[in-house]
């Protein structure tokens, strides 16, 4: 059982409109390690970073058996940088700046003891980075799983077009889906994003849950009520990792696997919010996940009479 994870490690600063962070560690193969590592490891981490990114960051994943043999150090650079401000409803969010720096021309190199991961985790990169990791492996792995956005959409559609033939299971989000299909309709957006490449595709609404396609079956998953949600950086990304680290430790990839698997992901994502960065996932214990796992079974459980 192995994952391997590719993605940015980074400096986010973040706006909400309850508080404001400083320059904190993110970067969405950050969030995506801390969260798959609950339930699989090793996690093969491919990313680079500069030489301002803490030693002891990498030390933590490291601890939780994060390998890091792929995650390039460039000692006299500096790692990429993103900030962002979310509005009231905090469910979207304008980006204030991104300095790429080290991610301007990275070139992944995927290390020899990664060669037959079970699944490939494709963190919302560059679709050329996205690429030539799928090239680089000598082995197709059992599933391919890509995240990805707007953002590359406008600027590498031939690209990420490519990397969409390669890919078993798409995670975007509504606005995604719908700007990628030219579709308002999400059930249409989905019949037309499949026939670009995945067999499932995840759409995920924010605080209105994901919803799961595959064929003509679909899956709704809510996400919790919370009393309040402090910062939704990374929710996306924790999401996928709980998401591909329970199907590496299930090994069940059917619809039916893939259900459990994305109120995994919503289960995990609904503690990312709690605080800023990756705060409140450094402090997660299995308890706290299976007790919130069963606060999902019981918002969605019900016994019902037709009359
Ligand atoms: P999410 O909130 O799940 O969409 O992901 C937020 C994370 O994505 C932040 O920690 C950022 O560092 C990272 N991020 C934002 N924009 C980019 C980008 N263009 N390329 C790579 N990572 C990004």
């Amino acid at each position: 059982m192995s994952v391997i994870v590719v993605g940015s490690m980074a400096f986010d600063a973040i706006e909400t409109p309850f508080g404001k962070s400083n320059k904190i560690v993110g970067g969405a193969a950050t969030y995506i390690a801390w969260s798959a590592s609950n339930f699989t490891r090793p996690v093969q981490q491919i990313s680079v970073v500069g030489g301002d990114f803490p030693q002891e960051e990498l030390d933590l994943l490291q601890a939780r058996g994060v390998q890091m043999d792929g995650v390039q150090i460039k000692k006299d650079k500096k790692s990429f940088f993103w900030s962002g401000r979310y509005h009231m409803d905090m469910n979207t969010r304008d980006t204030l700046e991104t300095q790429l720096n080290v991610l301007g021309d990275f070139e992944p190199v995927v290390p020899a003891g990664y060669q037959g991961a079970d699944i490939l985790m494709l963190g919302n990169l560059s679709p050329a980075v996205q690429l030539s990791v799928i090239e680089q492996l000598k082995e197709r792995p059992k599933l391919t799983v890509l995240d990805t956005m707007n953002f590359w959409m406008d600027t590498a559609m031939p690209d990420l077009e490519k990397v969409l033939k390669e890919v078993d299971i798409l995670l975007v989000n509504d606005s995604e889906a719908r700007q990628l299909s030219a579709q308002y309709s999400l059930v249409r957006a989905a019949r037309e994003i499949m026939k670009m490449g995945p067999k499932f595709l995840v759409i995920k609404k924010g605080e209105h849950g994901a919803l799961l396609f595959h064929g003509d079956h679909v899956f709704f998953a809510p996400a919790l009520p919370l009393d309040e949600v402090f910062d939704p950086t990374g929710a996306g990304d924790t999401f996928a990792g709980g998401f591909v680290g329970y199907l590496d430790s299930t090994r069940d990839f059917s619809f039916d696997g893939m259900k459990s698997a994305i109120v995994i992901g919503s289960a995990i994502a609904s503690f990312c919010v709690e605080k800023f960065g990756t705060t409140r996932l450094k402090e997660l214990t299995k308890s706290d996940i299976d007790e919130r796992v069963q606060q999902f079974v019981e918002l969605v459980n019900f016994d019902i009479a037709l009359v």
